[in-house]
């Protein structure tokens, strides 16, 4: 395996995604035997935890969580109108069509 390939699965292979069990073979075997290949996992590694840890602790600012509230919100309201029109016992969205 050239180092090109071994570079092309390392992302699959740091989070346990690379298919095909001699890929993952011929992998390891390259690893053991090129020192830039085994940095370039270190570094994989690295950029895994970080966004691992980091992205948990960033927090959404209150004008976006609200702004996704409404849409969800308004996407909602607009998919009952035309989904529970006759369930609706009120009647409410029958009004709000005609
Ligand atoms: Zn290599």
């Amino acid at each position: 395996m050239k180092c090109k390939k071994a570079q092309k699965y390392l992302t699959a292979f740091v989070d346990g995604e690379l298919r095909g069990r001699w890929r993952r073979v011929a992998l390891k075997r390259h690893l053991d035997n090129c020192v830039p290949c085994q940095r370039m996992l270190a570094i994989q590694r690295q950029i895994k935890h970080l966004l691992q840890t980091r992205v948990r602790r960033v927090k959404t600012p209150d004008n976006l969580k609200n702004n996704i509230r409404r849409l969800l919100h308004d996407q909602f309201l607009k998919g009952g109108e035309t989904h529970e029109t006759h369930k609706d016992p009120s009647g409410r969205s029958k009004t709000q069509i005609s």
